[in-house]
């Protein structure tokens, strides 16, 4: 479809062909991103269901490449990881979005739980916390206003590093998440010694919410450990009011989702604040 005229058979060999050239071409183009400032963020709100604010956005790294045009993390992020490239732009991304924080603050908006999403390589770094660190200092934003995504998937591969390293964290004063919670294999007693402030209930439970009662049952069961565990819990994806509905009958403190927003440009998450302290 891309390439107009082609048949499928000839479009699929040519993406084959195009795709080791191509992974390599990405990779190289990658390195020189962050420098060329062909990145920026686009912040998702977060919802508290009970008190109906906005209390918090997610960051979300986009990629504007100079000759392909927007390319979508899904499609980079792990190209990054593998070729060690996200190590840089990682930070370059704790370092936007703490600045951005602080000057919806100091623009006099309500303040905001800022999240970042951390891949496994940058998790390991050593350097993480002094990375960290040094982001907060630069951008003058408070710790608290700062939150860590993990997913699921990367604090069970190796629980005792993972949980020093978040012990680390935490008492920097940041707060930690579990993204994509659902879809590793948590050890559950693992679970408890993580000092972690939220699960993220995976969008691939909430999708189907309105008609899967296996879905249905899986989303409250992760309510129900996560309020065990003293933890909140967020539902990602919610894209209807029916999903909604379901999420909050059932305890679900938060949400994020197409429903409430989608990603949007710093300019435009300082509007959707306006237009609510306004009202
Ligand atoms: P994620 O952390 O699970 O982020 C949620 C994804 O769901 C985002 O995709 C978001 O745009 C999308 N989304 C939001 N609302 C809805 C909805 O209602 N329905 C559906 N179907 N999708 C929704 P996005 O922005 O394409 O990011 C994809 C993934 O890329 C993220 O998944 C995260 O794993 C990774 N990523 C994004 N930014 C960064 C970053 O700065 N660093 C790292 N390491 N990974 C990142
Ligand atoms: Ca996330
Ligand atoms: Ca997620
Ligand atoms: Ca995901």
């Amino acid at each position: 479809a891309k390439d107009g005229g082609k048949n499928n058979y000839q479009f699929y060999a040519c993406e084959m062909n195009a795709s080791l050239e191509e992974k390599l071409a990405l990779m190289d183009g990658l390195r020189k991103a962050v420098d060329e400032q062909q990145l920026r963020l686009e912040y998702q709100p977060k919802l508290d269901l009970e008190s109906g604010r906005i209390f918090g956005v997610e960051a979300l790294l986009r990629w504007q490449h100079p000759e392909r045009g927007a390319i979508r993390p899904d499609q980079f992020i792990p190209l990054a990881e593998e070729s060690g490239a996200i190590v840089a732009i990682g930070e370059w991304v704790l370092r936007e979005a703490c600045r951005q924080a602080r000057a919806w603050q100091d623009a006099g908006l309500p303040p905001l739980t800022i999240s970042v999403n951390v891949s496994p390589r940058q998790f390991d770094d050593l350097r993480l916390e002094a990375r960290v660190a040094e982001a907060l200092q630069q951008s003058g934003l408070a710790p608290r206003w700062l939150e860590l995504e993990v997913t699921e998937s990367l604090i069970m591969r190796d629980v005792q590093q993972a949980v020093a390293k978040m012990r680390e964290l935490e008492a920097m004063g940041l707060a930690l998440s579990i993204d994509d919670f659902g879809t590793g294999y948590s050890s559950l007693a693992a679970l408890k010694s993580f000092p972690i402030g939220r699960l993220k209930i995976d969008k691939s439970f909430v999708r189907d919410l309105a008609n899967s009662a296996d879905d249905q049952a899986i989303a409250r069961a992760i309510i129900s450990l996560a309020h065990q565990l003293q933890m909140r819990v967020i539902a990602e994806g919610v894209e209807t009011a029916q999903q909604c509905e379901f999420l909050r009958a059932n305890g679900c403190d938060e949400l994020q989702g197409y429903l409430l927003s989608p990603p949007l440009a710093a300019a435009g998450i300082a509007a959707l604040l306006q237009a609510g302290t306004a009202t």
